[in-house]
């Protein structure tokens, strides 16, 4: 399988063949295709799989480059993982011509709200941070059609599934989530019981 048998846009197989990634990871080949049909998916897999652009690759291509709004949301438990998780986003976004800005907790929010004037379309952030903004009436969740949770069991862990799903309240009730986590204990099966609708289930 290559990525273009997935479905993934020309321009981002280039710039993949441009980083030496050349063929689809066990997760990727999996989740590409139904993330990109809309579905919810919930994905087992541990860090170094290739997850993060499992969930990347779909999420900018179902981004409407037109459309200057909010429109995809990924949440990370850690202010770390979300950096890295933000590199990766606007390295790929910007082959797409998608704006990418990262929310993460600990930076300074002054220089975050001016940024978030220009309208990126998609956000990589922490939840506390993001949903400040959102209360604070600086993001706007009406056009996000794609909100993804990594290391969804690190969330519970840390005391951010309170705030992951005060985010999930605020968003369309048709969007579609995808959860990534590297361990399924009960209560990453109830949030997405709670949350999604007949979820992919993709353990690697
Ligand atoms: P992740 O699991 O998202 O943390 O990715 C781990 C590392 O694998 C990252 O440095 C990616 O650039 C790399 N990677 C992701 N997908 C592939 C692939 N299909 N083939 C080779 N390397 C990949």
């Amino acid at each position: 399988t290559t990525f273009k048998d997935l479905q993934v846009d020309s321009r981002l197989v280039a710039q993949l063949t441009t980083e030496r990634i050349e063929t689809p990871s066990k997760i990727q080949e999996a989740a590409i295709p139904v993330a990109l049909e809309g579905k919810d998916v919930i994905a087992q897999s541990q860090t170094g799989t290739g997850k993060t652009l499992a969930y990347l690759i779909p999420m900018l291509q179902r981004i409407q480059p037109d459309l200057k709004q909010l429109q995809g949301l990924i949440l990370a438990p850690t202010q770390e993982l979300a950096m890295q998780i933000f590199r990766e986003a606007d390295n790929y976004g910007q082959t797409m011509g998608i704006t990418v800005q990262s929310l993460i907790g600990g930076a300074a929010s002054k220089r975050q709200l001016e940024k978030l004037k220009l309208h990126p379309q998609l956000i990589v952030g922490t939840p506390g941070r993001v949903l400040e903004m959102i209360r604070n009436r600086k993001v706007k969740m009406h056009e996000v059609r794609t909100i993804t949770v990594d290391e969804v069991d690190q969330m519970f862990k840390l005391g951010a599934a309170g705030d992951t799903e005060a985010i999930f309240k605020t968003a369309l009730r048709d969007r579609q989530l995808l959860f990534f986590s590297a361990t399924m204990p009960a209560e990453v099966r109830d949030i997405a019981d709670a949350w999604m609708r007949e979820p992919v289930e993709i353990g690697i």
